[in-house]
């Protein structure tokens, strides 16, 4: 590897609450960790509005003041935050290379991946016209805005119907708005969605855009795209909720690390550990199943004490 600028016993790449809680422990344990905050600085938490569900925040906290407060926590402890996104990595022999906006490049004995995932959304301008004004990808952490409202999830897999019947609870309506004649989730959770009053499933329908004046009061829809019956509908919603699937964001480290078949790091099972000896992962880009900021920061936690045992355990 050429161009070798620097090297560090504990590189970070992400910045949501799983790279940060990392580099608070490293930085604690003396590691001297760089952290490269990536394309998001802040991660997926920015772009929410509230979060009312990480503990010790009774009165709640916005995701761009939590997310400062971790970054500051950070660099008190000691730990490098730079800007810059990790562009490509050589992981076959320690120590670890990996190079940053495609110029630079440092070696590292430990290195903690906590690069998220990305929500799918639609691609309908209205979906950015109205972000945090009604559209969400995330039903947990903004269902409880909807109490007593009508809402709408959009997808037919596990997501969508968790989401669905998580908001069901809140709501007093919720659409589940599925493009196919039938849910691709598994059969408990048709079950459960099919036997929710205050869940309609809206199958073949699309979403083709939204409206309202100052936040969505409804979207439009078509029922049977293309087919001779096609239909325009229109439905009153508080509520836009996308749960069309996320992307992790793994696409550099695909040649090393073990994926899953929707692209996630796969760990081993109740350890940040990936198939290569001082590689971690933490938070989203590990996680398909629970993606909630307490559960990131606690695998960062994990991974930073890993890294931490591991640099210990080879004298390094
Ligand atoms: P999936 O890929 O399983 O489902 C995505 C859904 O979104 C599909 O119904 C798909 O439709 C729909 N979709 C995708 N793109 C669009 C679009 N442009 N317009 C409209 N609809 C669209 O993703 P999930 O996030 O639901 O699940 C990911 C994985 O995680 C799965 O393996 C799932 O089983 C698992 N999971 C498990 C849970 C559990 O066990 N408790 C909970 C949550 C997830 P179509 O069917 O037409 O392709």
């Amino acid at each position: 590897m050429t161009n070798v600028t620097e090297h560090v016993r504990c590189l970070i790449i992400g910045s949501g609450p799983a790279g940060y809680t990392a580099a608070i422990y490293a930085g604690r344990s003396n590691l001297s960790p760089v952290l490269y905050e990536g394309l998001q600085p802040g991660g997926q938490l920015t772009t929410t509005t509230e979060i009312e569900n990480f503990p010790g925040y009774p009165d709640g906290v916005s995701g761009n003041d939590m997310m400062e407060d971790l970054r500051k926590q950070a660099i008190k402890f000691g730990a490098d935050v730079r800007r810059g996104v990790a562009t490509f990595v050589e992981l076959s022999t320690a120590p670890y290379a990996i190079t940053i906006d495609g110029e630079k490049t440092l070696t590292c004995d430990t290195l903690i991946i906590a690069t998220g995932a990305t929500a799918q959304y639609l691609g309908l301008p209205d979906e950015i016209k109205y972000a945090g004004m009604g559209v969400s990808a995330c039903a947990t952490c903004d269902g409880f805005f909807y109490r007593k409202k009508k809402v709408a999830v959009v997808g037919g897999g596990d997501t969508a119907c968790e989401e669905a019947s998580y908001l069901a609870g809140l709501a007093s309506q919720v659409y589940l708005i599925v493009r196919k004649p039938f849910l691709r989730a598994s059969k408990i959770m048709q079950e459960r969605i099919l036997n929710t009053p205050n869940i309609t499933v809206l199958f073949e329908h699309e979403t083709t855009g939204l409206f309202g004046e100052n936040g969505v009061e409804g979207a439009h829809l078509v029922k049977r795209r293309g087919k001779p019956d096609e239909t325009k509908v229109d439905i009153a919603i508080d509520g836009f909720f996308l749960a069309i699937g996320h992307k992790p964001n793994t696409d550099i480290f695909a040649n090393y690390l073990e994926l899953d078949e929707t692209g996630y790091i796969k760990t081993i099972p109740g350890t940040p550990r990936t198939n290569i000896p001082g590689v971690f992962a933490a938070g989203d880009v590990a996680d398909p199943s629970y993606r909630q900021a307490i559960t990131a920061a606690g695998s960062g936690c994990a991974a930073a004490i890993e890294a931490e045992r591991y640099l210990v355990a080879n004298k390094l």
